[in-house]
């Protein structure tokens, strides 16, 4: 079953970024996810099965 992420949402990832930030925003779905370190602003390509094993927590965007 597929974790529900959706463009807005933020995923705490149990691997920091170099620029030490844990959190990233997914800024595109699909086969292949694309994620937005907060912090540095940083793109980063994942498929989705490596984002979602990589996952700790995900905080849903807020309307
Ligand atoms: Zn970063």
């Amino acid at each position: 079953m597929p974790m529900d992420l959706n463009i807005g949402d933020r995923v705490e990832l149990k691997k920091q970024h170099p620029c030490g930030n844990h959190i990233f925003e997914i800024a595109r779905t699909g086969m292949d996810f694309r994620i937005k370190c907060i912090e540095c602003g940083k793109q980063l390509w994942l498929s989705r099965s490596k984002l979602e094993k990589r996952i700790k927590k995900v905080t849903p965007k807020m309307d």
